[in-house]
Order: C-alpha cells, then structure tokens, then sequence
C-alpha cells in the first residue's frame, strides 16, 4: 500500500538524520535522553528536579518539544540553562530534522547532558529516533496501570521507565505492580523508577542511573 510506502521513505529519512546527530553528540562527549510521555505525566517537572540534582555539577542544555506555546521552556529557563524550545505547530512528535535544527542555537563542546523533551503523546515518538542514548518513558499513576499493554511500542523502544507521582497512589486507582509487570511483560530490560517529582522521592535514584550512564 502506497501509504504504508510514504511512512517507511519518512522513517528511513529519519534515521539518517538522527545517525548524524548521534555521531555529532559522541564527537562532543554529549549523552542524551528522549523524554517520552503522554501529556500531563510530569516530564517537564522531572526535568527541573534533575537540573536542581545536577546543578553545579554538570551541564545541561534543554530541547523542549510543545505543540503551542513556550511555557514549558520558560519554566526550565529559570533553572539558568540553556534552552530551546521546538513548536511543531500542531505536529504530535518531534523528529530528527526539528531536532538537528534546534541544536544549532546549542553549545555542544559545553554540554555534558542534552534532554530532549518530546511532545506529549505515547504513539509516533516512540517510533522516531532523535540521536538519543536513550528514551525514557514517563508515566504518572494517575494514568492507570494498563497502559504499557495499550501503547506497547513506547515501552519497547525506552530503556527507562519512570513512574511518577506515587505520592498520588493512594488516592487513586492504580496498582503499581500491575503497573511495573504490566511494563516488564512488553520489555523485560526497563530499567524502572518510582519517583514523586513533588516530594522527591525516587529522584537521587534515578539521577544516580543517569550518572553511571554518562
Ligand atoms: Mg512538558
Ligand atoms: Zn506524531
């Protein structure tokens, strides 16, 4: 079918452009994360509290990814780090072109740790490689434990999963270990986090992976 054509010649396209960032982020000693979620999950907050982990330390520079408006890079420009922000004007993912692009307005050689925040969404992203070390996928409780098996592709193609908001688990209807096995039935490699990025439970954890990933 023609369309299915069109998609794969999209793709293929895609990945080459991401193989060029990949070697661009290696020859500058740059590791990167493809932040991926659906919208609402708390990926622009699991942001802050890693920059607030890291700060001093380690440079991070930001790509944000947003459908409309800024908000999202006006709130981690306020961490002091550099920022770009991707509106892909009612586009649903970001893809290698958007980012190879905004990387121009980067620093890489000062650039110890790039995120990439996706746009919110648990289809297409999972399926465009951006050039990252790896995605990771955020998914708060309040969202319920049935979604790995319902978007299985994003939780195949991450190597983190991060489950956020626990301090909510309490108030709602959501088993966390239906939710983890759930997850490792589709990818048994996840690496698996529960954070709250409200009270900062999780966080050293997950930041302490970041930093042995580097
Ligand atoms: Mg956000
Ligand atoms: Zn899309």
């Amino acid at each position: 079918m023609e369309i299915i054509k069109i998609e794969r010649k999209v793709l293929a396209k895609n990945d080459a452009v991401a193989s060029e960032i990949r070697s661009a982020l290696q020859e500058n000693g740059v590791f990167a994360v493809n932040i991926v979620s659906s919208p609402g999950s708390g990926k622009t907050t699991l942001v802050e509290k890693t920059i607030e982990h890291f700060s001093g330390r380690m440079n991070i520079s930001v790509i944000e990814g947003d459908v409309q408006t800024d908000l999202d890079a006006q709130r981690v420009s306020a961490y002091n780090v550099p920022v770009v922000q991707i509106i892909t004007n009612g586009g649903c993912h970001l893809d290698a072109g958007l980012v190879k692009d905004s990387m121009k307005s980067l620093d890489l050689v000062s650039t110890d740790f790039l995120i990439i925040e996706n746009v919110g969404n648990l289809v297409c992203p999972a399926g465009y490689d951006l050039g990252e070390d790896m995605k990771v996928v955020v998914i708060s409780v309040t969202e319920g434990d049935d979604k790995p098996l319902k978007y299985p592709k994003m939780f195949m193609n991450s190597k983190v999963l991060v489950i956020n908001k626990i301090d909510l688990l309490p108030y709602v209807n959501c088993n966390i270990n239906q939710l983890r096995s759930n997850a490792l039935k589709i990818n048994p490699d996840l690496k698996v986090f529960e954070v709250s990025c409200t009270t900062g439970e999780g966080i050293n954890a997950w930041c302490d992976f970041i930093e042995n990933s580097i």
